[in-house]
Formats: C-alpha cells, structure tokens, sequence
C-alpha cells in the first residue's frame, strides 16, 4: 500500500548510506503495519532511482578499500557482529514480531538461523582458500585464487525480515564486496537495526547500506552499471523477472522464489510425529514460510487418521496477536488483502469440489490483527488450484495417494520444487523418496528440511532460477571470482641452489 507524502503523520523511516541514516527524495511512501493491531507504525519511503545510485555509489567508492582489506581482518568485523547480534537478540527477535506478527518464539527461531549465518561468514579465511598444483606440466605450478566480484545488491521478500538479509550481506562482505540492501518495504525495520549493528561492529561507512522501496528502485539496481550480483528472495514471478533482467544487463544472479512443499505420510509412520511436525510445518509462521509444508500426502490407509489428527490440533492451535499480547501458537498473517486472499483460497477449493474439514475463517479472534486460523482442505486433487498454486498462509491441502508411486507423481505435476519430507520407518520408502522426489531439499522423519548455513537452500524447478544457491560453500562461489594463475620459473646456467640469481647478482645479504 503506498500513500503520498503528505500522509507521514507517524515514524518515518530513513535509508541507511555511506554509514549514515539519509532521508529519500521519495514521494511516495509505505504503510509499515503491525499485523497484530493492524494500527500503521510507520512510514517507508517507496525510494527513487536517484537514491539507488547514491546507495551504489556509496558502495562502489567503499569497494576499493574493503575488498584490499585482509580476510582476517574482515572476519574479525564479523566476529564482533555476531557478538552485537547475540546481545542484541531479544530486541531485534521483538522489532521481527512487531513488523512481521510471527510468534516472539519463532522471530527468536529466526535469529538464530540469521546469526548461524554470520558464524560460517566468520570462517572465512579458511573458506576463501584456493587451489594449487605443482609440476602441472614440466615446471609450471598451478594455483586459484579467489576474489570479490564487487558491488552486490540483496532483495529480500517479507516473511523472514532479517534471517533472508542475513542469508546474503555477511557472506558477500567478508569475500570483499561491498553491498546494498532492498528490504522488503512491507517490513523495513529489521534491515535497517542489521545495518546500524554493522556500523557499530567497525564495518566501513559505505560497505552496507539499506536503500527502501520497491519495484521502482529495483529496476534501477538492475541495470544500474556498477551493481555486479544480485541475490534475490521472494515470490516466482518476480524471482524469474530479476534473473532475466539482471542477466540481461551483465548480472551475476540467485534467484529463490515461490514453493508448495509436500510431506508425504506412509502408512508405517509414528502417526503422532507426523501430525506434530505437518502442524509446525504448514502453521509455523502463519504458513508464510517457503519451506511450510503445505500439502500432505497421506498413503493408503492412514489418511483418515491424518486427517482427523490434524484437524483436532489445528481446533486446539491458540491463534492470536503477537506483540504484546497472551502467548499464542500462530500469530497474524502480514497485511489484511494477504489474509484475505489466503482466506479466499477457502472458496476456491470448495468450487472445486474439494472440502473444507477445518475453516479458519470460522474462528473467533481477537482484535483488529490480521488474523486467520488454521485450516485443513481434504480431498484436493493434484490438478486443483490448491494443489498448484503458493498460498502462503495457514491452509493445509490434502491430497491423498493410494501407494509412495502416486505420491513421487503428484510431486512431479508441482512446478515448484523447493522441498518435501517423508515420515516412515521403511529405509526403502526413505530410499526411493530421497532418490526420486521432485524437490531440491529432502527430510526424512523431518517436518521442515530447510538447511543450516553450511550447506546450500538447493531449490529446484521455479523455486530457484540461477546457477549457484544461497548459503554453504556455493553462497561463497556466488560471491567470488576466481582467478587461475600458472606460473614457470626458467633458471639459468649460473643460478643454482647453492648460488641463486639474487646471491651472484649481489643483492643478497
Ligand atoms: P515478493 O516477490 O512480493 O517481494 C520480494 C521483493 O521483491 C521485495 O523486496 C519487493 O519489494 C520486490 N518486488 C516485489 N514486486 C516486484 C516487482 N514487480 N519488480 C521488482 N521487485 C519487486 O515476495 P514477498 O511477498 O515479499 O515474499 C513471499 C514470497 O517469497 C513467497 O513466494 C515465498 O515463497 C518466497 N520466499 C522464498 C524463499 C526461498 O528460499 N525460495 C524464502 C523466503 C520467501
């Protein structure tokens, strides 16, 4: 939603360039709600292309300095970073529920995942090693070496305000780029405390910088000449526009997009776990994660039983505001048009004949937050809109197999491909499942397989467009180039071990 700038009656928010806090030359500006009270907390300039290039340029004149920085020295920033984030945790875990309305529980689950991130950042002098080889060919030695590609830009969707920041900037910069940041303007806040912490652990003015806005300014970074990568977070059809565009304009690109991720229930399962962890997966956050489990395959014979489970602890879930008020299980949903085009998605399951076991919009909830409780749709059918497309919200689909063949097809129809989980006690079925699932990330008996920062977010089919993923050591080749240097040192008929060139010709001591 944007206003114009006549309408800042509350907080506004600035950029954050070369080091310091700078007020846009936008006219256009954001709402910044709280999702539990649905009161607008803040104001965020919709920025303009001339901000972009002053956030770019503020990057491209710290470039040369940083990037000659010793990775040492740059991993000590990091060090210190971590410390600040870890005292700040309670505060920044806080400024994530304010804006976002997921549970103080799951913003602390958050930054947690987010400062893991600046731990294995932390690590790189050893990960920025290159290779060599002696005596590749008679005399010649061989070595890799790996260096800064420049000027990186992250965009980053709503529904993790500071974890998919953390995916990018502290990797980028301990490799020796300098960066700017497009936070999601639906939540500003979080970016904006990340950067200020930067500062105040030693970066350079100018290494980081936060630039607000939204399509406006992200078109200008992506022909902007100075910008060289670009990481991007958010929904598939923009995920797919920045890699065209950006590769387009000479880019390096990641692009993660949307997802519709599958848990698959065999009849050998421990039903319990199952139905614990399809709850935390596809009502955790709101169901606003990309790796929510949102559809659950239930095979053969069990499916009554999942199903009757699941619609019991969605019943007993506690839905309500997250800031400040009683602890509950699921907090608000980010806008009111996200709650209720979620909650739309009810109707459109119904016209399609599938059914309705667990309403959430039946539910009463306090308050004027963005709220929606859980709901459960059985008998989706792969071919349904429910099955296909990214809801984002707290609806689970069921879309029952008669064997593990039929549930391996309905992944295979899905056009997404982030991930899926199997529960079972059957090695084979885990095998198979592994082997030949449509999906880039795997749990076996485990209800959200995201990855850890070590190892790479490897989605597939539209939920990825690009080459190298984020995270793990391919988040490090995102953010180099490598440099193959061979070498051949001829000697000549004076010089020998005993007498080198730099003895005889009297430059030694
Ligand atoms: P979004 O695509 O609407 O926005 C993401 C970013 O792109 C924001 O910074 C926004 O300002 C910008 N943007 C939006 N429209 C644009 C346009 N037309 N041109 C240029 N820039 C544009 O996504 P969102 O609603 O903020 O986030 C939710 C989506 O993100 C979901 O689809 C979710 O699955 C996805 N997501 C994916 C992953 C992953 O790793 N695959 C992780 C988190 C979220």
């Amino acid at each position: 939603m944007s206003s114009t700038v006549d309408a800042r009656k509350t907080k506004t928010v600035s950029h954050l360039i070369a080091g310091r806090p700078e007020t846009s030359t936008a006219e256009r500006w954001g709402d910044v709600f709280n999702p539990s009270t649905g009161r607008v907390q803040a104001q965020v300039p919709l920025g303009t292309a001339a901000d972009a290039d002053r956030a770019v340029r503020a990057a491209a004149e710290a470039l040369p300095a940083w990037s000659e920085t010793p990775a040492v020295e740059r991993a000590r920033v990091m060090f210190r970073y971590r410390q600040l984030l870890n005292e700040h945790c309670e505060e920044l875990a806080a400024l994530v529920t304010r804006e976002h309305g997921k549970t103080l529980g799951e913003a602390r689950a958050e930054m947690q995942r987010g400062i893991e991130m600046v731990e294995f950042a932390c690590g790189i002098p050893s990960l920025l090693m290159g290779q060599s080889l002696e005596n590749l060919a008679p005399q010649v030695d061989c070595e890799t070496t790996r260096h800064p590609v420049g000027v990186c830009v992250g965009i980053t969707p709503f529904n993790f305000p500071s974890m998919v920041p953390l995916w990018m900037f502290p990797v980028a910069l301990v490799c020796g780029n300098t960066f700017v940041l497009k936070p999601s303007e639906k939540v500003p806040l979080s970016a904006v405390r990340l950067g200020e912490l930067l500062v105040e652990a030693g970066l350079p003015p100018g290494a980081f910088n936060v630039l607000h806005g939204d399509k406006t300014v992200v078109d200008a970074l992506l022909v902007h000449p100075a910008v060289r990568a670009i990481s991007f977070v958010g929904s598939t059809d923009v995920a797919k526009y920045i890699y065209e565009t950006g590769t387009k304009n000479g880019k390096r690109v990641q692009a993660a997009g949307g997802a519709k991720n599958h848990v698959i229930v065999m009849p050998d399962a421990d039903l319990d776990q199952a139905v614990q962890a399809l709850r935390a997966s596809a009502f955790g956050c709101a169901g606003e994660r990309c790796m929510a489990g949102s559809v659950a395959v239930p095979v053969g014979r069990i499916a009554d039983d999942v199903v009757e489970q699941l619609t019991r602890v969605g019943e007993r879930m506690k839905v309500g505001p997250t800031d400040g008020g009683a602890e509950v299980d699921m907090g608000p949903l980010i806008t009111r048009a996200h709650r209720d085009r979620v909650a739309g998605y009810l109707d459109v399951a119904a016209s399609e004949g599938a059914s309705v076991v667990l309403d959430g919009r039946a539910r009463e909830l306090p308050g004027d937050g963005f709220l929606l409780g859980p709901s459960v749709v059985d008998r989706v059918r792969p071919e349904m809109r429910l099955a296909r497309e990214e809801v984002f919200g707290p609806v689970l689909s069921v879309v029952r197999a008669g064997d593990l063949e039929e549930a391996l097809a309905v992944g295979r129809r899905c056009e997404y491909g982030n991930g899926a989980s199997l529960f079972t006690r059957s090695g084979w079925a885990a095998r198979q499942f592994k082997r030949h699932f449509n999906a880039g990330m795997i749990g076996i008996n485990i209800g959200v397989p995201a990855p850890m920062a070590w190892f790479p977010f490897t989605g597939w089919n539209k939920s990825f467009y690009g080459d190298l993923h984020i995270q793990g050591t391919e988040g490090i080749q995102f953010y180099t180039q490598q440099k193959t240097v061979m070498s051949r040192w001829f000697g000549s008929s004076q010089e020998t071990a005993a007498d080198p060139i730099w003895k005889s010709s009297g430059r030694g001591t």
